[in-house]
């Protein structure tokens, strides 16, 4: 929701465009808070339809020369900014803990996964390649190129406030495009940070361009006929919008949705390794990954040593402040979160499940913490099976057989990752065979590919046909075009009205 905000010592973020700070003239912005302390640390600047104008004509203008500069300058630039955001990794990832709240060490992460991206882009030559086919008829070549669209777009959610817009910009740019970024308003700052980062690389002015906002900004971004592509992240509802807001306008659109993740621990895995996981990939960020392992899935036996063991270990997670290196565990976002994801816990008895830890049990009174959960006997009716929580509360579902396991998964309208805990090489490669989601993991929580693969769900984890990242992005980012040929001799030319066939 838009709202003024004044709060005198809170800092301004303003957009960023045609290579420079800009404040805005809607009188409207949004608050940022740190969530370890729950105090409003900035404002941030809410853009008008005019400003995103702003911003996309000044993409338009840079966009004749970035096209035009070769592929060997652009990964020579690629590299510097690899290097800046390499050397500066920590700066960035101490900007993601102070407005978002995840653990120093989690931000780092972050930060290291993103580059990943940046540096598959450092090979745009040739990840870029065309094809070229010599006397595919008789003195006549064919060959294809891949071009930049123009003006592309991103809009991104608050949970990866850095790896999620390089998912999009680094490809983007890298293709020849130039790119409006509009990123959550929670957590804006790193945006403008990697703005200023890549002016030092030496990006042109306007090839980069952030625009700070809520949704008047991104339907400016949607229905704005220069921008050619959009690609989102973020929930499942404003997901499908988007898709369908952007397409209908004739846009190109890949818009990643919301997620489910379930984790299959099958009757022979190894109940401590499958615990340790669960723990990792539930709690890690405070549940607020859209990888991470929501719904833990027990085939028969294996199911009350694996909640004892779960249960065991939550104690033993450190939470507090991110930036104290101790924590293992931060906030949630906002406090309107920390109270959602809270009411899953409170109605759970009343559905039938059992909690078996109670997170809402002894946190501190700043802040905007919530202590791990874990609720045992969810079964798929339940809100806490159906609803994406997107915070620190594990659910356990019991189911007798394997392929209970995987008709859950596939029944689930999401699709983004999955996981199978097993020693039975058999039944893991089964599961890769039969199982509806994007992202696959074997003994692995939290299957996010490495960047030289692409990211993405299936069923309403994604709308759109191309992942993000990798080499799906390239396809995404480019159009390609097929040119066919001939260098003709004067002497044998004549005319001849038939369609042309190949001889
Ligand atoms: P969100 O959908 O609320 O916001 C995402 C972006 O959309 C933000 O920039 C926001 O300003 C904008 N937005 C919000 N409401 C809008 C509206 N009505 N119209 C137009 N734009 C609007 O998501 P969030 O809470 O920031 O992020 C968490 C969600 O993102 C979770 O559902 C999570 O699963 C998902 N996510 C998915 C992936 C993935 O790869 N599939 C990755 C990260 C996060």
């Amino acid at each position: 929701m838009t709202e003024t905000v004044d709060a005198p010592s809170a800092t301004r973020i303003p957009h960023w465009i045609g290579g420079h700070r800009v404040e805005g003239g809607s009188g409207l912005s949004g608050p940022v808070y740190n969530p370890a302390t729950g105090r409003q640390t900035g404002a941030v600047d809410f853009a008008t339809a005019e400003e995103v104008d702003a911003a996309v004509q000044a993409a338009r203008a840079a966009f004749p020369a970035w096209r035009e500069t070769s592929l060997a300058k652009r990964a020579e630039l690629f590299f510097g900014i690899r290097e800046l955001l390499h050397a500066r990794r920590e700066e960035a990832a101490e900007i993601l803990t102070r407005e978002h709240g995840k653990v120093l060490s989690d931000a780092l992460g972050e930060v290291t996964r993103g580059l990943e991206v940046v540096e598959h882009c450092c090979g745009i030559p040739t990840l870029i390649k065309g094809e070229h086919s010599e006397q595919a008829s008789t003195g006549l070549d064919v060959y294809s190129i891949r071009q930049p669209l123009g003006v592309v777009a991103g809009v991104t959610p608050f949970n990866f406030p850095a790896m999620v817009p390089m998912w999009m910009w680094a490809p983007a740019i890298a293709c020849g495009n130039c790119f409006v970024l509009k990123p959550s308003e929670k957590d804006p700052s790193a945006s403008l940070w990697v703005a200023e980062l890549l002016k030092e690389a030496g990006l042109p002015d306007g090839v980069f361009n952030v625009v700070m906002g809520d949704r008047v900004a991104v339907d400016a971004l949607l229905e704005h006929p220069d921008v050619a592509a959009i690609s989102f992240v973020g929930s499942t509802p404003i997901a499908r919008y988007v898709y369908e807001r952007a397409t209908a306008s004739g846009k190109r659109c890949q818009a990643l949705g919301g997620a489910k993740n379930h984790m299959i621990v099958l009757p022979d895995a190894d109940v401590n390794a499958a615990a340790d996981a669960a723990i990792s990939a539930g709690y890690g960020s405070a549940g607020e990954r859209c990888m991470a392992v929501s719904m833990v899935v027990a085939v028969g036996d294996v199911a009350q040593p694996l909640v004892d063991a779960i249960r065991d270990r939550i104690p033993k997670v450190k939470v507090g402040d991110g930036m104290d290196p101790s924590s293992e565990m931060g906030p949630l976002v906002t406090a309107e979160h920390r109270d959602k994801v809270a009411s899953y816990v409170e109605s759970a008895p009343g559905e039938g499940a059992t909690v078996v830890v109670d997170g809402r049990e002894g946190v501190p009174e700043e802040g905007f913490f919530l202590n791990p959960s874990l609720l045992d006997d969810v079964t798929p009716e339940m809100k806490a099976y159906v609803d994406e929580i997107f915070g620190p509360v594990l659910g356990v579902t019991r189911v007798a057989t394997y392929e209970e396991a995987v008709r859950l998964v596939n029944e689930s309208p999401y699709g983004n990752g999955v996981a199978i805990f097993t020693r039975d090489g058999g039944a893991a490669r089964q599961f890769q065979f039969d199982v509806q989601a994007g992202m696959v993991g074997i003994n692995v929580p939290i299957p996010v590919p490495v960047a030289y693969y692409s990211f993405g769900g299936w069923k309403s984890s994604l709308f759109g046909d191309r992942h993000v990242y990798g080499p799906e992005a390239i396809d995404f980012y480019t159009r390609g075009k097929v040119v066919t040929s001939r260098w003709p001799d004067p002497a044998t030319s004549k005319i001849d009205l038939g369609f042309p066939q190949t001889r």
